[in-house]
């Protein structure tokens, strides 16, 4: 099967080619990704109406490099998968509006493809695990443990309560003066900076459950960088490394204690062979996977992480999402609609479309 995955349901614009014969592992032939940072620099953040212009711009140019970097024209294709959301609404409808489009021009079946599930199957496309598994989805607006049963059987077991990891290493950089996306900025300042000159709270560890809660962080953060500015005038190189390796500290610390739970928790189904795999742009942090890495060491599981490109948005992620669910039987129709909110966990096809 090869499957022509398209993603633009955040700030990058994203298509790619992947394929895979029965039995074997699945392979990316292509996977072109344009960011739009600094369409968004002078921001602060993301803005939505911008964000979905420059997809509309850009989604046909991402969609013939794909297919030319795999050497593939559109007929060579057995499907076209595309992002239908959760994510910003103007983006996942250029992106879904484009797919629907290729379908209608070339006959080829459209599948509707969940962002998240997208990044909870990659540790698949790149490592050929087996269901179930255990993940930890830890990106720009979402943080949760999943059991993953199959390619839309997914069973939560706790996450966030506020914000998102991603989101706090954001905010972070921006309260720092440090440049976005955060958390690689946040990441390469934390090297040269001391983890225990400042101490962040490790919320909800006094809980059992599996629940994390991260908007507390930034509070923290500000109170100590108001308190060095108001001591010192300002924020030197130090203390600002130092900053972010308390703060980078406080999220290994947390992410792994709550990983240990929820392996615990996994381990109660007695898998066969126990594996964790963490995905998201914010695995692409190397403190974080070697945390997690020890974590399972330690319990006797399997850990498996993405490369950093399919950890961060792509649409290899969408390809490979999109064939599994090809290989159900799933199809979509002209009438698939962009959704703003999607949960895992009540993902189904019937509930596709529906706009609820
Ligand atoms: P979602 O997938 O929840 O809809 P998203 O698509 O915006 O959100 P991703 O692209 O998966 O999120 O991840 C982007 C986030 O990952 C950003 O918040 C970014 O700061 C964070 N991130 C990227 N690299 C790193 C890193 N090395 N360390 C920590 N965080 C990182
Ligand atoms: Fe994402």
């Amino acid at each position: 099967l090869t499957i022509l995955g398209l993603e633009s349901s955040c700030d990058d614009t994203a298509a790619a080619v992947v394929r895979q014969t029965e039995g074997e592992p699945a392979q990316v032939l292509s996977s072109i990704v344009h960011g739009q940072t600094e369409l968004h620099s002078a921001y602060g953040g993301v803005v939505p109406e911008i964000a979905a212009r420059a997809h509309a711009e850009k989604l046909d140019i991402c969609v013939r490099q794909a297919l030319e970097e795999a050497g593939l024209e559109l007929a060579d294709l057995d499907a076209i998968a595309v992002t239908a959301g959760p994510g910003l609404i103007g983006g996942v409808m250029s992106g879904v509006m484009c797919a629907k489009g290729l379908s209608a021009a070339t006959g080829l079946p459209l599948i509707g493809v969940n962002h998240l599930a997208g990044h909870a199957l990659t540790p698949r496309l790149t490592d050929a695990i087996a269901y179930p598994y255990l993940m930890l989805l830890v990106s720009g607006g979402h943080c949760q443990y999943l059991i993953v049963h199959g390619p839309e059987q997914f069973t939560r077991l706790g996450g966030t309560i506020d914000d998102a990891p991603g989101e706090a290493f954001d905010k972070t950089a921006r309260l720092l003066g440090l440049p976005q996306p955060g958390g690689p900025s946040v990441e390469a300042e934390a090297r040269e900076g001391d983890p225990d000159r400042f101490r962040f709270p490790r919320p909800l560890l006094d809980r059992p459950d599996c629940n994390l809660s991260f908007s507390g962080l930034k509070t923290a953060l500000m109170r100590m960088r108001d308190q060095i500015v108001a001591e010192k005038g300002g924020l030197t190189r130090q203390d600002r490394a130092d900053l972010c390796a308390g703060f980078q500290q406080a999220i290994v610390e947390t992410l792994a204690e709550k990983t240990r739970r929820a392996l615990s928790r996994y381990m109660e189904e007695n898998p066969p062979e126990p594996v964790v795999a963490v995905a998201g742009g914010v695995a692409a942090n190397t403190a974080i996977r070697s945390a997690l890495e020890s974590v399972c060491a330690e319990q006797g599981a399997k850990f498996t992480a993405p490369p950093h490109s399919l950890c961060t948005d792509n649409a290899a992620m969408i390809a490979y999402a999109g064939l599994e669910r090809f290989r159900t039987g799933a199809r979509d129709g002209l009438d698939l609609t962009a959704r703003p909110r999607w949960p895992l966990d009540k993902s189904s096809p019937a509930l596709l479309g529906s706009g609820k």
